[in-house]
C-alpha cells in the first residue's frame, strides 16, 4: 500500500471561486492565473475546470504550449513575455499573447520573423519596481511596438504592490492612469486583492490568482468570509502512536517536551511533501491539524516525511485516523500564517510524490 498522503483537487471549487472573481468584476474579462503549475494544483486539470475563463496567464512558454497542444484555444498570456528571441518562433506558431515589460523585448520584436502580428500587453512599471516600463518612457514604447509592424493590439497593464495592505492601489492607478492617457488599448491591472477590494481597479481584464484557489489574498480576511472554496485539501493519516511521560522530547532537537503523559500520533506527511518546516510545534505556539474531524497541533519539529500532533483530546485516534493538514475544514491561510508565509508559498511547494485525487 502506498503511504496514505494524497492532494485531493475540488474541480467544482474552482469554478465556484473563478464565479466569486466574476460576481466581483461583472464587466471585466477574466484572465485565469495559472502559474507555477496553476499554484501547484496542475496546470491541465485547473485550465480544464476553468473553461469560463476568458484566457489563461502563466510564465513558462513550454507551459503554453502544452496547453495549446491539449487543445485549449483561448487567449494565452506570457506574464513576463519572452526571454530569448527564439522564444517568439514559438509564440507565433502558438498564437500566445505576450507581457512585453522592457526595451530588450522590444528590440526582439521588432527584428522577429512572424507570420501574423502578436497582441501584445505593455507592462508599466507603476510603483512594484519588479518587471514594466518606467512610466516617463510610456508613450514611446507603445510607439516603437505600434511601429514595429510585429504587434496587433496592445493592451496596458500593471501590477500591485500593496493591494492587500495598508497602502492599497490608489497612487500606482493614478500612475497608470497619466501614463497612458491617450493611448489605445484594453487595460489590466487587477490581482485577487484588487478584485475584491477596489472595483475602480477592475477595468477591462482583471487576473485572479490566489483566489481561484480559494485562498485569501488577505492576512486579516479569512477565505470563507469572502465565500472562496478551498480547491486543495492535503490529507493523509495517522500511521503510528506514541505514549509520552512528563519529560519526554518529541522530534529532531527535541524542541517539544511533554509536561504531563500525553499521547501524540505520528501523520504520513513531511517537508518533502510540502509541508512548511518551519510550522512550530511547540506548547505556547504551534500549527493547526484536523484529526478524524477535530482540530488539534502539531508538536515537535517537522520531518521530511513525517510529523507529530497531539492525540490527547482526541482519544478514539488510532492507526488509520484520517488527517486533513488544510483545505476542506483547516484553512492553508491559517497554516501558513503559523508557518511565517503565505498559502501561495504552501499550495505551489505541494511535492510531485504527493498522489492526487480530483474530487
Ligand atoms: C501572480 C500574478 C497575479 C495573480 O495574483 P494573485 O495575488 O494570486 O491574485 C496577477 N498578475 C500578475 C502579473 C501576477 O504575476
Amino acid at each position: 500500500m502506498p503511504r496514505p498522503i494524497h492532494a485531493g483537487f475540488s474541480l467544482s471549487a474552482l469554478k465556484h471561486n473563478l464565479g466569486v472573481a466574476r460576481r466581483h468584476a461583472p464587466k471585466s474579462r477574466v484572465w485565469a492565473v495559472v502559474k507555477a503549475n496553476a499554484y501547484g494544483h496542475g496546470l491541465l486539470r485547473v485550465v480544464q475546470a476553468l473553461d469560463d475563463a476568458d484566457g489563461y496567464a502563466l510564465l513558462d512558454l513550454d507551459e503554453a504550449v502544452r496547453l495549446r497542444e491539449a487543445g485549449i484555444s483561448k487567449p494565452i498570456l506570457l506574464l513576463e513575455g519572452v526571454f530569448e528571441p527564439a522564444d517568439l518562433v514559438q509564440v507565433d506558431r502558438h498564437a500566445l499573447s505576450l507581457v512585453v515589460h522592457d526595451y530588450e523585448q522590444i528590440l526582439m520584436l521588432e527584428s522577429a520573423r512572424l507570420s501574423a502580428p502578436v497582441a501584445v500587453v505593455l507592462k508599466l512599471n507603476t510603483g512594484l519596481n519588479r518587471l514594466g516600463i518606467a512610466p516617463a518612457l510610456a508613450r514611446n514604447a507603445y510607439s516603437r511596438l505600434q511601429a514595429s509592424g510585429r504587434v496587433a493590439a496592445i493592451a496596458l497593464m500593471t501590477h500591485f504592490a500593496d493591494a492587500d495592505g495598508a497602502s492599497g492601489v490608489a497612487a500606482q492607478m493614478a500612475r497608470f492612469v497619466e501614463c497612458t492617457a491617450g493611448l489605445k488599448g484594453e487595460a489590466t491591472l487587477a490581482n485577487s486583492a484588487a478584485i475584491l477590494r477596489y472595483p475602480e481597479s477592475h477595468a477591462d481584464w482583471v487576473r485572479p490568482g490566489i483566489m481561484l484557489y480559494g485562498c485569501s489574498p488577505f492576512a486579516d480576511v479569512s477565505a470563507d468570509a469572502l465565500g472562496l472554496q478551498p480547491a486543495m485539501t492535503l490529507a493523509s493519516e495517522i500511521i503510528a502512536l506514541q505514549e509520552l511521560k512528563p519529560g519526554d522530547r518529541v522530534g529532531y532537537g527535541g524542541t517539544f517536551e511533554a509536561r504531563r503523559p500525553m499521547r501524540i500520533g505520528v501523520v504520513a506527511c513531511g517537508y518533502a511533501d510540502g509541508y512548511p518546516r518551519h510550522a512550530p510545534g511547540y506548547h505556547d505556539r504551534n500549527t493547526p491539524v484536523f484529526v478524524a474531524g477535530r482540530r488539534t497541533h502539531t508538536v515537535g519539529r517537522v520531518s521530511m516525511d513525517m510529523l507529530c500532533v497531539d492525540l490527547s483530546a482526541i482519544e478514539d485516534a488510532r492507526v488509520g485516523t484520517p488527517v486533513t493538514l488544510w483545505g476542506e475544514g483547516l484553512p492553508a491561510d491559517e497554516v501558513a500564517a503559523c508557518a511565517g508565509t503565505v498559502s501561495y508559498e504552501l499550495l505551489c511547494a505541494l511535492a510531485a510524490r504527493v498522489p492526487v485525487v480530483e474530487v
